[in-house]
């Protein structure tokens, strides 16, 4: 055996110790994201008059998918697709979770293998923070605003189904954000606490508190960790926003005025434009707020010194049509629903840039893992697509030509019978393409309604075009609907 020259081991462990300051093998995750925020919410677009300075910069810092969408709008569904990375008849998480809906077991499983699992197994500290909504409210109802209609929507998450995260700070749904309400990670379930604090600053404020690790009592700092940042805000109520932030948008005044005039607002009934008019500006104000919370996060992160090995996204859960189109906010296909911020930083490992990729919520977990180093651990019940490849420059990854949507949600509380149940047959199934978004809902006595949208031409949605293409329809339904429903177990095809 040929003896190790002394200098030759020091080199190699000289290279190893630099190789692992420069680039270390575990990156950490920070993935935040409002509740509610349209895609033309983000102000580097210049879509609309909407102040958003750090948003702005992150964009330039890292990949933007300007095609991200989330294929159920609405919140329990995208949250458990997240989660999973499987579609929602995999997962089960059909509809919203809420008193209604765990009478049919609807609410996150605790055996799903969520990538939080993955991490955990794998060495992670593991933070979440804010709204989890992936628990189902049973009796007897923890007393408080958003559960005192008959239907309930708070529930709290006991340990053993929050999925590996260690540090928890969260609630199910609770629409306060003036005065938000938190279970901490030891709190059972009658001992939640109030704060007199705008949510999205509170959270920031905890996350801020994560990523310094203050007095070494929020993670191991050996291990790398993953922080969830979920804020509320921009959702309703949308007048629960600080001052300063509505101040801010009194020299907006004629562009707010501008918006008025949108044709998917001026058409709809007074009841809508009112309530779009009403609410504008308060809803832009919480985004600029979400905006500086945001940036906030991320200049600790930066004087952490933690801004290179960290992987940072920013997203939502689904938009907010806010009265255009006669829609009172999500669960609808319109781009205002559907369509969301999708923006990833990697600094040195994911190049700057804009793609126009049609990603899918359930792409979200493989892509994640594969970027961390952990795509052999996805599990094989997964069904999005792990593009990390496609972010980190590797070739040969395909592109999906369209993207699921559906909404299975009304289902529950008017089926078409007048039956109580679960019916996944009905509601809404459809595709959006790069140019194209389609709907087909199923109604009573299995009547079907077509929606058409070329979003090329018609990029406000406000002509429905389905009745003189139906040879376009077809194709979309034989081309694409029909793969995507077989691909996700989708009992709407039968
Ligand atoms: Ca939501």
């Amino acid at each position: 055996m040929k003896p190790i020259f002394p200098a030759a081991l020091i080199t190699l462990l000289a290279s190893q110790a630099f190789t692992y300051e420069r680039e270390p093998d575990r990156p950490n995750l920070i993935f935040v994201f409002p509740d509610q925020m349209r895609s033309s919410m983000q102000g580097f677009l210049g879509e609309e008059p909407v102040m958003t300075p750090n948003i702005d910069r992150f964009a330039g810092q890292g990949l933007v998918l300007s095609q991200a969408v989330s294929n159920a709008p609405v919140c329990s569904p995208y949250r458990a697709m997240l989660m999973t990375g499987m579609y929602s008849m995999r997962n089960g998480v059909v509809t919203n979770c809420t008193s209604k809906a765990g009478a049919y077991g609807i609410q996150l499983k605790e055996d799903s293998r969520c990538w939080s699992d993955v991490l955990h197994d794998r060495g992670y500290n593991l933070g979440y923070i804010g709204k989890w909504h992936l628990d189902s409210p049973h009796e007897p109802y923890i007393v408080c605003s958003n559960n005192s209609g008959d239907l309930k929507w708070n529930e709290w998450t006991p340990p053993e189904r929050r999925h590996g995260f260690d540090f928890w700070y969260a609630y199910g749904t609770y629409d306060q954000h003036l005065r938000p309400m938190y279970w901490s990670t030891a709190a059972v379930r009658d001992s939640f606490k109030y704060i007199d604090q705008w949510g999205p600053e509170h959270e920031a404020d905890l996350a801020i508190r994560y990523i310094r690790n203050e007095g070494g009592k929020f993670r191991d700092k050996k291990k790398p960790f993953a922080l969830v940042v979920s804020m509320n805000p921009p959702h309703m109520p949308y007048e629960q926003v600080p001052d300063k932030y509505v101040r801010m948008y009194d020299s907006k005044a004629s562009e707010i005025q501008a918006m008025f005039s949108h044709p998917a607002v001026a058409d709809t009934s007074d009841r809508w434009g009112k309530y779009f008019r009403g609410n504008i500006k308060n809803q832009l104000a919480m985004v600029t707020g979400v905006d500086e919370q945001f940036g906030r996060i991320l200049e600790a992160l930066k004087r952490a010194g933690m801004d290179k090995n960290t992987i940072v996204v920013f997203t939502s859960d689904h938009g907010d049509c806010l009265g255009k189109h006669g829609m009172i906010s999500k669960s609808n296909p319109y781009e205002e629903s559907m369509h969301v911020p999708f923006i990833i930083r990697w600094t040195g490992r994911i190049k700057p840039g804009k793609d126009d990729l049609l990603f899918s919520v359930p792409d979200i977990y493989p892509t994640l893992l594969g970027l961390m180093g952990y795509g052999g651990d996805i599990p094989a019940g997964v069904e999005g697509t792990n593009f990390a490849g496609l972010f980190t420059g590797e070739p040969g990854v395909s592109r999906p030509t369209s993207q699921l949507y559906f909404m299975t949600d009304a289902q529950l509380y008017n089926p078409p019978t007048g039956e109580k149940g679960l019916f996944l047959r009905s509601g809404e199934r459809g595709v959006r393409t790069g140019r194209y978004t389609l709907s087909i809902m199923r109604g009573p006595k299995n009547k079907t309604t077509t929606f058409l949208w070329d979003r090329k031409l018609d990029p406000m949605e406000l002509n429905n075009i389905s009745y003189a293409n139906a040879e376009i329809v077809k194709e979309l339904v034989e081309r694409e609907l029909i793969p995507w429903l077989k691909k996700t177990g989708d009992p709407w095809l039968e």
